[in-house]
């Protein structure tokens, strides 16, 4: 067993200080963190408790009219404000459609956007091929059993998944990402935060070295009334997305003014429907328009030979998860 040393950062600034040397990790919630280390895939030298730290796990009005979600909140918490619930019921759904009732009582919002794909060629260490966890070594799920993996944005170097459910919904809401590192302090928008897997699908996000997540804002809230997270998956609760659907209208009686849908469980970042939202737009909602402009969503799509399902279900998907938004919406 290979040694960890263990220190409790007292501030962030603490904290990123003590993250300047290599092997150093934060931990917070640690549920995705220590399934890694038990299973050899993360070996950290150093573990940097940032739970103590002052201010991080609160909820708190922006002046613009939007909403600061600390990265220490935790994602029942999360789920739970009634801020989050009445202003933003997407992101509430997305929440509560992640993990258990456990994981999320003790995962954070910082963790959630840092947690790894589930490809099981990453996990099993017995697999020697795996680009994420070993550069350079391969890619096992290219020509294994790539039923969960991705048909959009994919690499020769890496097919996987990224399977945060709450990550979807904020890049349908277009939320921000704060850090804080040893150059000061910068905004990520959600689209460039998680990266497409390339030639590094070791890299997960855009984050340098020694940064820390601090919070996350989302902008005034517009899609209140008509959102929907759809989440589709081989069981009904603790299991990750084949496919889903983050969808937020913007309604004038039948007609689409704005339409924002995210796709999960289909690429190695949420994926933004962009072609699909401009279709909509402008448009009375019916089911052939609907139809036509889910096609668009998969037009790239690129399946393995596990999971061409995932083509026609993503169409479904949008198309159920969009009809469901505009009729109902609401609180979570
Ligand atoms: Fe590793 Fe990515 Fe291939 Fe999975 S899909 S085995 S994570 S390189």
């Amino acid at each position: 067993m290979d040694a960890i040393s263990y220190e409790r950062a007292p501030d962030a600034a603490a904290a990123i200080r003590s993250a300047s040397q290599p092997g150093v990790v934060f931990i917070g919630g640690g549920t995705n963190l220590l399934d890694l280390m038990k299973g050899g895939v993360a070996r950290p030298v150093k573990l940097v408790d940032i739970t103590h730290i002052d201010g991080l796990d609160r909820v708190t009005p922006l002046p613009d009219g939007g909403l600061r979600i600390g990265a220490l909140a935790r994602n029942s918490d999360a789920a739970n404000h009634a801020w989050v619930r009445e202003r933003y019921p997407l992101l509430s759904q997305a929440f509560l459609a992640g993990a258990s009732a456990q994981l999320r009582n003790m995962a954070t919002v910082g963790g959630n956007l840092m947690q790894r794909t589930r490809c099981h060629y990453f996990y099993d260490t017995g697999f020697p091929q795996c680009n994420k966890r070993t550069p350079g070594s391969g890619c096992a799920a290219l020509e294994g059993n790539n039923r969960i993996h991705a048909i959009l944005g994919a690499s020769a170097q890496c097919i996987a998944t990224n399977p945060s459910d709450m990550s979807v919904a904020l890049a349908a809401l277009e939320a921000v990402v704060r850090v804080s590192g040893p150059r000061g302090e910068r905004a990520i928008p959600i689209a460039e935060f998680h990266r497409l897997p390339g030639e590094r699908p070791d890299l997960d996000t855009t984050l340098q070295p020694g940064e820390l997540i601090t919070a996350v804002d989302l902008p005034p809230p517009r899609f209140a009334q008509h959102a929907k997270y759809l989440k589709l998956r081989d069981r009904a609760s603790y299991a990750f997305a084949l496919v889903s659907v983050a969808a937020a209208l913007d309604m004038d009686g039948d007609t689409v003014k704005t339409a924002r849908i995210a796709l999960g469980g289909v690429a190695h970042k949420p994926w933004r429907a962009s072609e699909t939202e401009q279709m909509l737009a402008g448009k009375p909602l019916s089911r052939a328009t609907l139809q036509s402009a889910a096609a668009l969503a998969v037009r790239e799509a690129k399946p393995y030979r596990d999971n061409a399902f995932k083509v026609e279900l993503a169409q479904r998907a949008i198309v159920r998860a969009v009809e469901q938004a505009a009729a109902q919406g609401g609180v979570a």
